[in-house]
């Protein structure tokens, strides 16, 4: 095979070819994937387009077939993978899980085994940079199991700062939030970003948000069928390729810029 050519320079993420093929599907056909550093971008793409098969990927829980994907100029591995962090969708807790937010946040501070023997006010020292404009101080002692969908969303955020990651990866990020909720999300992050000087990605099936959050956008449906700024890629052409159906962008009543796919 040909050796394939990276420029590590200024990308945060840089695959080629990447292929998998999961039971009988190919989910992914060979993705070309250049993310700059320091930028919010969004990759998007309806469902079964393969958004969580290349985010594992990314993570390095899948291998591809085919292909290859450097994070920071570097082959994905333990020492490169500790430079991301990575926000779930939701984190799975019934009532029963009794942990507060403060302990779920000192458990997943590195190197800080026997956490639970020192005073709050220690564990909360080491929390603080992670917790800065997060709005969780006041609930560090709630348990997580109470919490409503958009404060357990900024848990996992700050739980996901403790390794000071240059790469962020958010995975549907609004789902299970509510509208409003979602515009403070996205400010929320716009502000993470800001202070923490980091690579963003959000990965969503959602158009609307990209509009206003992202300064570039990749639309993947088994490879990256178009990328450019919000407003190329929201174009009802290239969104026709990336969604495959009829997709027509068009203006709700709730403000100019909100856009659907139907
Ligand atoms: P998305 O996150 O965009 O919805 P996925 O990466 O989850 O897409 O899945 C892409 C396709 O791969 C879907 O058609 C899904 O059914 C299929 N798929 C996912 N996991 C497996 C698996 N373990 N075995 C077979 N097919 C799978």
């Amino acid at each position: 095979m040909a050796e394939i050519r990276f420029h590590p320079g200024g990308l945060a993420i840089e695959s080629r070819g990447v292929r998998v093929t999961l039971g009988d599907t190919q989910v992914l056909r060979g993705v070309d994937l250049h993310v700059p550093r320091g930028k919010i971008v969004a990759l998007i793409g309806p469902n079964g387009s393969g958004k969580t098969t290349l985010l594992r990927c990314l993570l390095g829980l899948q291998k591809p077939d085919a292909g290859e994907i450097r994070l920071f100029g570097e082959h994905i591995g333990p020492k490169v993978l500790k430079r991301v962090g990575y926000v779930p969708q939701r984190l799975p807790l019934d009532r029963s899980f009794i942990l507060s937010v403060r302990e779920f946040l000192a458990l997943r501070l590195p190197g800080t085994a026997g956490w639970f023997w020192q005073s709050h006010r220690r564990t909360d020292a080491l929390l603080r940079d992670a917790l800065e404009g997060l709005d969780l101080e006041g609930i560090l002692g709630r348990p997580l199991s109470g919490l409503s969908g958009g404060q357990l969303q900024r848990v996992l955020i700050a739980s996901s700062l403790l390794t000071k990651p240059e790469l962020l990866l958010l995975d549907e990020p609004t789902a299970g939030v509510d509208r409003p909720g979602e515009q403070s999300f996205y400010e929320l992050i716009t502000e993470v970003h800001r202070r923490h000087k980091l690579t963003v990605v959000l990965v969503s099936h959602d158009l609307s948000m990209v509009y206003r959050h992202a300064s570039r956008v990749y639309a993947l449906n088994g490879v990256i069928c178009c990328e450019g700024t919000p407003e190329e890629v929201m174009s009802a052409d290239s969104l026709k390729q990336a969604y495959g159906i009829h997709v027509t962008p068009y203006h709700h009543d709730h403000g100019p810029g909100h856009h659907h796919v139907h």
